[in-house]
């Protein structure tokens, strides 16, 4: 994985300060653009964009946070001498509680409580009559509530016009980029069969028990049960399997042989055996089909009798308890993993289900199906050849 220094300093640095601020500006607005258009995207940017914003709010001087508040418009006034003398001691004593100097700054802003959330939450600020008394070095709080809300709003009404009016004239030019972006995946290329990882039809149950992830494992599983998969699944789970190193001909082997099941292999020949080369590249348009990133599975939709899709994301609460017990987690790591998904993070759920099953950490995250596998055959390689020195000493 790539640091977030590494990467600005990669991509976003330049020798002339107001070209790295130009980048910095197109970025967030092409950024705005691809996230305004579901809540689901507006809500991982909003959450993005402001833990960067309170990040470089408090890298900056004084005098330029005050600037920021002025721009923003915030309708406080410092506390006049008066009020302030009539409530200093209680602002010492709140200040000494969390663990700050008695000597009280003298800028306090009086503010609606409900403004600072997180302040009265975590008590650090001094509540009287609903009012809350944010001292200056805690008005990043009062900022970020401003900042997120401008934002918030923003991207409502750059959804409004991206959808009134300019997806349809940018239709062959700027939306296709647009759409993709939110789905784009930037990690390594899985779609070429990796050599050194062949794999073979009769190996596909015991591998999918020690190294595929969840997705796979329940595709694997409903194609077992049913003999047939709709075809978002084919999709995913064939491009997997190439991914994985599946040469053509093992795949139609291994498809054919549960889907005839089904449908007798004749019409398996017939009506389904094109897909699938389809996915080497070798029908149609031939291209070189990619497997698919976590990022654009967790965002499927699948329907009714579809299995595609993230577990993580698309299971019910029960499902899922139930399918990660089938692969040997529970207790602690459970719920951890559980909690994961009740805060949306889909990939670090998974990131640490490969944890406890594999009993090593996953410093770069999972962020695709194939690299969960060959993660998971380099660790379990690893565990081979140590158990195997230790036999021949
Ligand atoms: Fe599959 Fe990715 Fe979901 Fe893990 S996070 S189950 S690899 S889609």
């Amino acid at each position: 994985g790539f640091s977030v220094s590494e990467l600005w300093k990669a991509h976003m640095r330049h020798q002339d300060p107001a070209e790295t601020l130009n980048k910095d500006i197109i970025s967030h607005f092409v950024l705005r653009l691809v996230y305004c258009r579901t809540e689901e995207l507006r809500k991982w940017f909003l959450s993005m964009e402001n833990t960067l914003f309170r990040y470089r709010f408090r890298l900056e001087s004084p005098e330029s946070q005050r600037l920021l508040m002025s721009e923003f418009q915030l309708p406080y006034k410092a506390l006049p001498h008066s009020e302030f003398e009539a409530v200093k001691d209680k602002l010492s004593q709140v200040a000494r509680s969390i663990g700050q100097s008695a000597s009280v700054e003298s800028v306090f802003f009086k503010v609606p409580f409900e403004e600072v959330p997180d302040l009265v939450a975590s008590r650090r600020v001094f509540l009287s009559k609903g009012y809350a008394y944010v001292a200056m070095s805690q008005v990043v709080s009062l900022v970020v509530t401003q900042f997120r809300c401008n934002i918030s709003k923003a991207l409502v009404l750059t959804n409004r016009k991206w959808t009134a009016t300019i997806k349809e004239q940018e239709k062959d030019r700027l939306t296709p980029i647009v759409e993709a972006l939110s789905n784009a995946y930037f990690g390594p290329d899985y779609s070429q069969p990796n050599d050194a990882t062949e794999i073979s039809p009769k190996d596909i149950d015991q591998l999918a028990r020690t190294s595929f992830p969840l997705c796979m494992r329940h595709m694997l599983e409903k194609l077992r049960e049913n003999h047939h998969l709709k075809h978002g699944g084919r999709m995913q789970f064939g491009l997997f399997l190439k991914g994985a190193g599946l040469k053509l001909e093992d795949a139609l082997t291994f498809w054919r042989s549960e889907f005839s099941q089904k449908v007798g292999s004749e019409r398996f020949d017939k009506e389904y055996a094109y897909s699938i080369r389809h996915n080497y590249g070798k029908e149609g348009k031939r291209t070189d089909y990619t497997s698919y990133s976590c990022q654009k599975i967790i965002s499927a939709t699948p329907g009714v009798g579809d299995h595609h899709g993230c577990p993580y994301r698309h299971f019910g609460e029960e499902n899922l308890r139930a399918a990660l017990n089938n692969m040997g987690v529970g207790g602690n790591a459970l719920e951890g993993i559980l909690d994961k998904v009740k805060n949306r993070h889909y990939q670090l759920a998974c990131t640490m289900t490969f944890e406890a099953t594999h009993g090593v950490s996953c410093d770069t995250g999972i962020n695709h199906p194939n690299q969960y596998f060959s993660e998971s055959q380099k660790v379990l390689q690893a565990k081979n050849q140590t158990v195997q020195s230790q036999l021949s000493t």
